[in-house]
């Protein structure tokens, strides 16, 4: 059986939930994003309840904001690269580079809000390498894809579908998809990049924008290569 993947788009973070033998959060959007969410899933007629574990792609907040919300509704377990971990659990957002001038924009723009500590949460699962969601019952595996953030992490599954958080953006109205608007690590990130074009994937859904065909992905991979490689 095939995993479907629900998007809930909240103040343009998007959430995305895998459903397979048990459900799968990928992110949680700002902080308050709860309502917005629980609608959106029971839309696609899942319970928020049904949800057993987190998958945070990264330590920004518009990713992790809602976590707290979220295990108090249920019994979700959290998952975060170790890397970022520290900035999840003290509700902060990291270095935050910006790359280009949209980035630069986007930097001026986004108003530096650190979470209250009321609103912070744990971690339970702080991962390394490459691990396999199978105990976390859905066919596929996280795979590192650092660069954004040093710790950040995409999603590949046996259906095809990619889940990159930020690694890679669709925000930008000419673009589909681009780099990230900020880019912690630069090295990484281009490694990332020639990574993602390595593996066996049909479709990518980003943290922010919409989704992106293969096709689409290489045609940025070809600007990409044009530019830096
Ligand atoms: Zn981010
Ligand atoms: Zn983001």
């Amino acid at each position: 059986m095939q995993d479907t993947i629900v998007t809930v788009r909240i103040k343009g973070v998007n959430c995305h939930c895998i459903r397979g033998r048990e459900n799968i959060l990928v992110d949680t959007g700002y902080p308050g994003s709860l309502p917005a969410l629980e609608e959106g899933m029971l839309e696609a007629g899942i319970r928020l309840e049904s949800i057993a574990t987190i998958v945070l792609t990264h330590g920004h907040w518009d990713h992790y904001g809602s976590l707290r919300e979220l295990k108090m509704r249920t019994r979700a377990q959290a998952v975060a690269h170790q890397k970022d971990v520290d900035q999840i659990q003290e509700g902060r957002n990291g270095p935050l580079r910006p790359y280009g001038i949209p980035g630069r924009a986007a930097k001026l723009l986004g108003r530096k809000q650190p979470m209250q500590p009321s609103e912070m949460a744990g971690v339970e699962y702080a991962i390394e390498g490459e691990v396999s969601l199978e105990p976390f019952g859905v066919e596929g595996k996280i795979l590192e894809t650092p660069g954004h953030t040093a710790g950040s992490i995409s999603l590949l599954l046996e259906s095809g579908d990619l889940l990159v958080g930020d690694s890679l953006m669709g925000v930008l109205p000419w673009r589909k998809c681009h780099m990230p608007l900020f880019v912690d690590e630069p090295e990484s990130q281009l490694e990332t990049i020639l990574k993602i074009a390595s593996l066996d994937f049909q479709r990518i859904h980003m943290g922010h924008g919409g989704m992106v065909s293969r096709q689409e992905f290489y045609r940025f991979y070809e600007r990409v290569k044009r530019r830096f490689l």
